[in-house]
């Protein structure tokens, strides 16, 4: 990335997340360490993905073309040195205590630095957060614990996140698809638990997985009302990895096929019972579809740096590509593309913060909990077993459920349905012209511009097809009050 020479963007002096964001200005006046945390976080965002990422970014996309289960564990290890592959945990806990804006924050930095890089790590967390919407105290506290020890010891520990089937990817998100699914995995109950048979596809870091979150049904011929939730560690008989796809973008972050053969499941590890899976689908959803509007952002902004790096040194008819008229308005245009998917974005994370599950950190019997008492015993074991206690879990289930109502989990998917949508057509559409302006040079995978091209396309196609994100803020916002 030698051309990556002039001081905007990546290697701007930051933090200038107030400029990009001036909404927060007030809102710093009446929560300044919400907002001082953000900016604390863009810096050191910027910094990783500047110093560790950026430079490893074309190297690891071409290594993972050719072999399509390569890991960088190295780059592994240096990105998991700076806690950023725990930075959703609480500070007091061991991680960095990361709001959702600050996660936004993060987000946007990486991807546009790496999108497969970042989704090799990042994507983590969509796995760990199927485990904390889950909120059973001791399960959600074990989750932590675990994976605050493999942090300080160097070691990797993957989830996933799998729903997708052969014939069902945007059936299995949603209530009127979900009931003519063609499903191919399915679960019998035995003593004691469930039996798992059938095959997942496209399942990101299913390949690297420690532990899987799955979704199957129980009755092939009614999904809707019996799809389940299923905890399963990748070493339980019966499960092993297929294929490992060969996309076209994103190579760096594996996306495997997952086969259960026989794959008990103990009662205790059913996380949500049958004809509460879609739910629990739902509220993950939430959550990630904005975040992957986020990531369209990235990608976008990623495309559009490289283009103005590319074109600040680039001489045509004795001057500066980045000279010309009309290139500095299609950038700028650009730009005001991403300005306003970004003010988006940030709303939304706010709005995590706010109004769903991360507001549960502001909850004052767990704020006071995380304030008081040591962390040893938080991640102790005679915690967690005073937690299992069902009538304790069923009153921190039951606040959970206070908070994060189906009518907010409805809300938030529809937000978040609408800047996923934004996002990612926005990383097509910029990643696209920017090789229109560079040209035939563009083509070559050292500027990186190609990467982002077939990088965007995945996004639009993940977390439900931009098509399928649609009908849904359709049906909430305009179909809903019209009886359609
Ligand atoms: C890189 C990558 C990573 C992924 N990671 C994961 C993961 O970690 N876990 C996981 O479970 N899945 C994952 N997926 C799968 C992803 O979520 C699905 O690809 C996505 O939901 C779309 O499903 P599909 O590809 O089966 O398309 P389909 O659902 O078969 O859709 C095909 C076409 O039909 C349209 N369509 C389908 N249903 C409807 C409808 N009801 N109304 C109107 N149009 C419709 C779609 O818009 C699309 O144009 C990943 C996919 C990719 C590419």
């Amino acid at each position: 990335m030698e051309y990556f020479t002039k001081p905007i963007g990546l290697l701007a002096p930051v933090p200038d997340l107030l400029r990009n964001a001036p909404s927060l200005i007030k809102m710093k006046e009446r929560f300044p360490r919400y907002i001082g945390r953000a900016e604390k976080t863009q810096v050191f965002s910027r910094r990783l993905a500047r110093e560790i990422i950026l430079p490893k970014a074309l190297e690891v996309d071409t290594r993972s073309h050719r072999d399509p289960g390569y890991v960088d564990w190295e780059l592994w290890r240096q990105i998991n040195r700076t806690k950023a592959t725990i930075g959703y945990i609480p500070e007091k806990l061991g991680g960095l205590g990361w709001s959702g804006l600050d996660a936004f924050v993060f987000l946007e930095e990486c991807i546009t630095a790496c999108t497969g890089i970042s989704a090799f790590f990042g994507f983590n967390f969509f796995g760990v957060l199927c485990a904390f919407v889950e909120f059973r105290p001791d399960v959600c506290l074990k989750v932590i614990g675990e994976m605050v020890e493999a942090q300080r010891n160097d070691k990797p520990i993957f989830w996933a996140w799998s729903i997708t089937e052969a014939s069902a990817g945007t059936d299995a998100e949603d209530a009127r698809a979900m009931a003519t699914m063609k499903c191919s995995a399915y679960a019998r109950k035995l003593p004691g638990g469930y039996s798992i048979n059938g095959t997942k596809q496209f399942c990101s870091n299913g390949s690297l997985a420690d532990y899987l979150v799955v979704t199957v049904c129980t009755d092939r011929s009614d999904p809707l009302h019996t799809m389940a939730t299923f905890f399963v560690p990748a070493r339980t008989e019966g499960f092993s990895v297929g294929r490992i796809e060969r996309k076209c973008g994103q190579k760096a972050s594996q996306t495997a096929e997952l086969h259960f053969d026989n794959v008990f499941v103990p009662d205790e590890n059913v996380w949500e019972p049958p004809g509460r899976g879609l739910r629990h689908t739902r509220e993950i959803l939430s959550v990630t579809r904005g975040i992957i509007g986020m990531l369209g952002l990235g990608i976008a902004r990623g495309a559009l740096e490289r283009c103005i790096q590319f074109a600040s040194s680039k001489k045509v008819r004795g001057h500066y590509l980045i000279e010309e008229n009309w290139v500095q308005i299609a950038m700028a245009d650009m730009l005001k593309d991403i300005m306003v998917v970004r003010a988006k974005c940030y709303d939304f994370a706010i709005a995590l913060d706010t109004i769903h599950v991360l507001r549960l950190l502001e909850n004052l019997p767990v704020k006071a909990a995380l304030k008081m008492v040591p962390k040893a015993f938080i991640l102790g074991e005679s915690l967690q077993g005073l937690l299992k206690s069902p009538a304790l879990a069923r009153s921190v289930k039951g606040l959970k459920d206070w908070i994060v109502t189906d009518e907010r989990v409805e809300y938030c998917a529809c937000q978040g349905s609408a800047i996923k949508v934004a996002g990612t057509d926005l990383a097509m559409e910029v990643s696209s012209r920017v090789l229109d302006i560079v040209g035939i040079e563009g083509m070559s995978s050292c500027y990186g511009m190609e990467k982002t091209f077939r990088d965007a396309k995945g996004a639009q196609i993940y977390e439900g097809t931009n098509q399928a994100n649609r009908l849904e803020v359709f049906h909430q916002e305009i179909g809903r009050g019209l009886g359609l």
